[in-house]
């Protein structure tokens, strides 16, 4: 049940979190490409993922508990023009470390702008993923933005460059709009498969 979901700490970096019982599932995306609207729609909750969005906070690994032994992580978002080169480097330090250390991590979703999928830190953060055999699930979201046919072409591209790459076994990709509601099913299908182990 995702709409039980809530916050319970954030954390600056992996030696902070809480401890690594059950499993969690992880949201990560450039900054703006509609990650917190994502985590608000899969849980009902239209304020749950604000509190990452505060400047300062942006670079925390947020928590929110959905039961005893699951968890939803909201990872810091990339790709801020603006951040200073020690601050990119600390990010992808933290991320990197969160990535291939957190054993309770059982799969991390990438949410990208439909309009503009899969840029440079995208494809590091699914590579990070790939390295440790990570499944990754790929959320091209506002597609309400797109007609149904660039939609569905740039749904295909993204599957078949994974294909090309010889990892479509680990990477699953749907299209998404937390305006419309739109995939909100698929999304939580996943989800629940890999929170059930
Ligand atoms: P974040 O920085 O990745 O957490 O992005 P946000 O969730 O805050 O979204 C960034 C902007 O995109 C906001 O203005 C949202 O209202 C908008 N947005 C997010 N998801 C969608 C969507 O599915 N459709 C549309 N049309 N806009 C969206």
């Amino acid at each position: 049940n995702f709409q039980c979901a809530s916050f319970t700490q954030s954390a600056p970096s992996i030696r902070e979190c809480p401890p690594e019982q059950g499993l969690e599932v992880a949201f990560a995306g450039r900054s703006n490409a509609g990650k917190s609207s994502a985590i608000n729609t899969l849980t009902n909750n239209k304020k749950l993922a604000r509190t990452s969005k505060t400047p300062g906070r942006t670079q925390l690994i947020n928590f929110f508990d959905l039961s005893d032994t699951t968890r939803l992580v909201d990872l810091p978002g990339y790709g801020f023009a603006k951040v200073s080169r020690q601050l990119k480097e600390q990010w992808q330090e933290n991320l990197s470390e969160y990535l291939h250390e957190r054993k309770c991590l059982a799969g991390l979703v990438v949410v990208m702008d439909i309009r503009h999928p899969m840029q440079e830190y995208d494809t590091l953060v699914i590579n990070w993923a790939i390295e440790v055999a990570m499944p990754v699930h790929v959320l091209l979201t506002k597609a309400d933005k797109l007609k149904k046919g660039p939609a569905q072409a740039t749904l295909l591209q993204v599957r078949k460059s994974f294909k090309e790459a010889g990892v479509n076994d680990l990477v699953t990709v749907q299209t998404f709009s937390s305006l419309k509601n739109a995939g909100l099913d698929q999304l939580k299908q996943t989800l629940s498969g890999w929170l059930t182990g």
